[in-house]
């Protein structure tokens, strides 16, 4: 048995997200984002770390030898524009501390930074090593940073993912459904609506005739969520649109609901044989299923919390993560990050009330899985 952990302060602990979140870096800005892994990466030399330079702005941190690590994953980017920081500030109010991306997830960062700089100073980095993963663009898919994610967690003997706990709980996360995204593009064919419009196609029509098509294919009670978000369609009033477009965000449980909902989305037909269908997207992020190896690393943390006084949650949740492409490649916990509320919201903010004990449990994981 180790002795129980002493909680870090928050004296500690804010500096050091005060200076993360000065660096506004939202997703596609990327010599901001660099800038925040900048100083990520001095961290993680301090204690040592072997640092790795990954195509896309991916960057990889290695403690120890790196025998099956612990694999570690954060995102740099946020979804908060530059000059959010003016109506927006970093500020501590009472127990809560504000700012754009503080909760989502520079908090997360900070917290893997001083787990790792707890471990250091008791001693050095457990069998097997840690590898700590900041990627760019979380926030906007994961598309140059996928494949990185994906390599290491086949490395790795488990994932744990700094994204914040459920909002206003101790919840970790121990499933998120897949989601994906379609763009359906109808052309039709264009005509006077006046003179000629039996000449005409309407893609708009069509559509329409559609959308209810989609829209079947939820199953709610099989947690398959579908929804046609956005539309576009028609140049002008008099005229037979020739062109109409939806996108279309679907959520998943399993990986067979999402082969499903792909399956009836590739086999949509138009009543009109002048208008032509035309399909783009796809599921993006599999589901994380809540499996037997995400619940053993759970009932671990849930141990650790006890031992440190408070008492963990778990829940599925609908959003995605980085978690999502790893948890079919090695055992993933989510969640793990900073205890708030109001991610991608303006009241976003941490609580530093509980802050200290989740830093806690991620080094006490870290020492054990
Ligand atoms: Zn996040």
């Amino acid at each position: 048995m180790t002795s129980p952990a002493s909680l870090p302060d928050v004296a500690q602990l804010l500096p050091d997200l005060h200076q993360l979140v000065e660096i506004e870096s939202p997703s596609g800005d990327a010599q901001a984002i660099s800038r925040v892994m900048d100083v990520v990466e001095g961290w993680a030399r301090a204690l040592g770390a072997e640092v790795e330079n990954l195509a896309g702005g991916t960057r990889s941190f290695q403690f120890g030898e790196q025998q099956r690590p612990a694999l570690i994953l954060t995102h740099a980017d946020t979804v908060w524009p530059q000059g959010t920081l003016e109506g927006m500030p970093f500020r501590v109010e009472g127990d809560r501390v504000y700012g754009p991306g503080t909760y989502d997830m520079k908090a997360g960062i900070v917290s893997a930074i001083h787990a790792l700089r707890a471990l250091h100073a008791s001693g050095g980095w457990p069998l097997g090593g840690i590898r700590l993963l900041i990627t760019p663009d979380e926030e906007i898919g994961s598309h140059s940073s996928r494949a990185h994610i994906e390599a290491a967690a086949r490395q790795a003997r488990a994932v744990l993912v700094v994204e914040p706990p459920v909002a206003d709980t101790h919840a970790l996360k121990t499933g998120r459904k897949g989601v994906g995204s379609f763009v359906l593009t109808l052309h039709g064919v264009a005509s006077h609506a006046g003179n000629k419009p039996e000449e005409g196609a309407s893609a708009i029509a069509e559509a329409a005739r559609l959308i209810p098509a989609i829209h079947a294919l939820a199953q709610p009670e099989a947690g398959t969520t579908v929804s046609v978000g956005l539309i576009r369609g028609g140049s002008a009033v008099n005229v037979i649109p020739a062109r109409c477009t939806l996108e279309v965000d679907v959520r998943v449980s399993t990986l067979a609901e999402g082969e499903r909902v792909t399956a009836s989305m590739q086999a949509l037909t138009s009543s009109d044989p002048r208008v032509r269908l035309e399909l783009g997207g796809g599921l993006n992020r599999p589901p994380f299923e809540r499996g037997p190896q995400t619940l053993a690393l759970y009932a671990r943390a849930q141990a650790l919390a006890g031992s440190l006084g408070f008492q963990l949650s778990e829940a599925v949740v609908g959003g995605g993560s980085d978690g999502n492409f790893t948890a079919p490649l090695s055992p993933t916990l989510d969640g793990l990050g900073a205890p708030g509320d109001g991610a991608h919201a303006t009241h976003e903010h941490v609580r530093l009330d509980r802050w200290p004990q989740h830093v806690a449990l991620l080094t006490e994981l870290l020492r054990e899985v």
